[in-house]
This record gives C-alpha cells, structure tokens and sequence, in this order.
C-alpha cells in the first residue's frame, strides 16, 4: 500500500489529517465521541480508600441544580489504552521483523511509567517524557468524563437500544445496548490534535480493543467502549460535561441516546465554534464506513509491511527533534 493509495482512506476526514506528525501542534482536530459502557465500578474508585470518584455537576443543560455524579478520570481512561496501543505495535513490530533492521531497535524497549524509548508511534502520539532528554507532547487529550445519569439515579434501568433500532446496519457497526442499568454509562470524548491517517487508524484500535481499566483487571474493570460521533474541526466542539448534560437533557425530553441525537447536539456546538464552517460533524453512515475503514486497514498483513513502516520512520524523525 504506497502513500497515494491511502489517501482518501477516510473520506470524511479528508483536510483533517497531516501527511506525518508535527513537531509544532496542528490545529486540525478530531474529537471521538463514546459512550464507555462500564461492568462494573472499580475504575472509577480511588485505589487508595476505594470510595467512589464524584463530582458536583448542574443536572442537566438546563436543569442547573447541584448534582451529584460519578467522574471517569481521564488518566483512567487514558493508561490503560497508552499500554494497549503499544502491545498492538509490538505485534505489527514482530510480524513485520521490524528490529532485524537496526535502524529501528531504538524502540524495542519502551516500558510504560519506567523507560520510555520517545521514538516509538505510542510515545509520539500519547506523550512521553524523559527527565532532562525530551518531552513529547500528547496529541491524544483525555478529560474528565462524567456519568450520564447522576448518583440518585444509578440504578435506574434504562433500555438503550436506539442504535440497533436505527437499522440494522447501524446496530452492527456501532454496537447494540441491551437493557443496562443507566449508571453504567459515562459519556467521554478522546480528542486528537494533528494526526496522520494511520495513527488515527491505530488509536480507534486501540479503543475499540481496550476492555481491561483500573488496578485489579484480572478480576474486576470490564468496560465496552462504543462509538457515537465524531466530530471534526480547527478546535475542540463540545466537553465531555456538556455531552454528559445534553445526553442526560434528551433523555427527559424522552429522545433515544442514538448517534442522530449526539449528532444533533454536535451540531449545535458546531454553531459555537470559532469558525463553524471549518467545523464537520459526521453522520452516522459516516460514522459506519469511518469504523469499517479502520478494522479493514489489516496492519498484520504483509501488504501493510510499508504503513508500519511509514508510521515508524515518521515517529523516528519526530522523536530525533525532540531528543536531538
Ligand atoms: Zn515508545
């Protein structure tokens, strides 16, 4: 697969994506929106005493009264997806016998919180920092996500099913929900500044892969992360607070939690925008042949020996001016 045939891979984002990572920050961004679907609560307690994470929130975008929610910190959400992507590359790195090249054994080594390599795709788009040597900057922003429904409410049961009703084809692509307890989802936006194609391929891997969060995952902290709206802009559109308050508004105004109604609500965000014609909200076909782009983008075939490759010579050279 050669530079010309990927282009155009996801056409939607087309204009939103970089040729390879910048060293000085894009301003073009992507903001997926999810709907973290949690099994149980462990990851969104303090290890330390095990109480629950809370904050005080208005009720809803129109309902300001103060309430009680339950938050998913974003260094929750975020580390354990950092130490997912770099388990896929190291697979890709294997299959493709990427260190018989030397040129690339910089970044055999690269362990998480210990010993950063900064040259590998994972340091150049999640971050990393070595005291003294360099400092990366994260291109993937992690915030504070807040539960749809407040902490008197956790354990009403609320069927979501408006996805899989949509149609057919829309329920298998973006994931059905069953009848859940409503204090099971956290709505959350992963934000991407600057992205090539192939790195905005490997983080959506990773998502959709990522389902052990918080200390004790061998026994506790399942969590599906589902795919609502993607939005695309030269900025950030919406918080995960005005998602979480929207979301909760709909469902007093007795309207489906589906992507047409994140789609509404990022849609009107979009009219808050610096410069809203710059501003592209997806829908949710969009959304279906955007996810389906990514699965079908096969990294272990030896036909994409050349994008790994790619996403590895560019994180070498981006790593190289940082480090010197
Ligand atoms: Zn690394």
């Amino acid at each position: 697969m050669n530079n010309q045939q990927n282009q155009g891979r996801f056409q939607a984002l087309q204009g939103y994506f970089e040729s390879e990572p910048q060293p000085r920050l894009s301003a073009k961004t992507i903001q997926l929106i999810l709907l973290r679907e949690i099994h149980d609560f462990t990851m969104l307690r303090t290890e330390a005493t095990g109480e629950l994470n809370t904050a005080i929130t208005p009720k809803s975008i129109t309902d300001h009264t103060p309430t009680l929610r339950v938050v998913f910190l974003g260094s929750k959400q975020k580390a354990p997806e950092t130490r997912a992507m770099r388990a896929e590359l190291e697979e890709y790195f294997s299959i493709h016998e990427l260190f018989e090249d030397n040129k690339y054994k910089v970044m055999e080594k690269c362990e998480f919180q210990k010993d950063l390599c900064c040259t590998c795709p994972r340091c150049i788009l999640m971050g990393a920092a070595i005291m003294g040597k360099a400092n990366i900057k994260h291109r993937a922003i992690y915030k504070t996500a807040y539960s749809l429904l407040p902490f008197e409410e956790l354990e009403t049961p609320i069927t979501f099913n408006a996805i899989n009703d949509a149609s057919m084809k829309t329920g298998q692509a973006l994931g059905a929900f069953n009848t859940i307890t409503g204090s099971t989802l956290v709505p959350s936006i992963v934000s991407i500044q600057g992205m090539t194609e192939y790195e905005f391929a490997l983080l959506i891997k990773t998502i959709i892969k990522t389902k052990d969060y918080g200390a004790r995952t061998a026994t506790f902290g399942s969590v599906r992360n589902n795919f609502v709206g993607i939005v695309a802009g030269l900025e950030q559109i919406i918080t995960p607070l005005e998602l979480t308050l929207e979301l909760y508004q709909a469902i007093n105004d007795k309207k489906d939690i589906s992507v047409n109604t994140t789609k509404d609500i990022l849609e009107k965000y979009k009219g808050f925008a610096s410069t809203p014609d710059k501003v592209k909200v997806f829908t949710s076909d969009e959304i279906i042949n955007t996810l389906k782009g990514v699965r079908d983008w096969n990294f272990f075939d030896s036909n994409a020996k050349d994008d790994v490759i790619r996403m590895c010579d560019h994180a070498l050279a981006f790593g190289k001016t940082v480090r010197g």
